[in-house]
């Protein structure tokens, strides 16, 4: 017996809506995608969700107290959470550098952390 679900692609900026109907963990078809990266986002979706996860971290000595840091590939959508727990034991020393590791491949994943901008250490 088939299941369809429906999906926003959040691939790109149209927001297609998605029908996928699967027989058990099988998808048998998808439509609604407006160009084929959406079947590669609904597969991926309904198998291993990811999400690109940006937040800060603190610094000490730095010229301000946090600094912005994202995830350098989609991140695993049911670890997010604790992901964002971690980051919140993450104390930098400044300066910061764009790009920096703040923390390599988090929680056990093939995903680090870096910083997004540069933090000079205060005078
Ligand atoms: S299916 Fe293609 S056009 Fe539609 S939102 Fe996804 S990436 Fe964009």
């Amino acid at each position: 017996m088939s299941e369809t679900t429906k999906l926003i692609c959040i691939t790109c900026p149209m927001g297609c809506t998605l029908e996928v109907t699967r027989q058990g963990e099988t998808i048998v078809e998808v439509t609604g995608t407006g160009c084929k990266r959406g079947l590669a986002y609904a597969q991926a979706e309904l198998t291993d969700p990811r999400r690109m996860v940006a937040s800060t971290v603190r610094v000490r000595g730095g010229v301000h107290p946090l600094v912005p840091v994202y995830t350098d590939a989609p991140f695993p959508k049911p670890q997010i959470l604790e992901l964002l727990a971690e980051l919140r034991q993450v104390e930098l020393e400044a300066p910061v550098r764009t790009g920096q590791v703040v923390l390599p491949r988090a929680l056990g994943t093939d995903v680090n952390i870096r910083a997004s901008r540069d933090l000079p250490a205060e005078d």
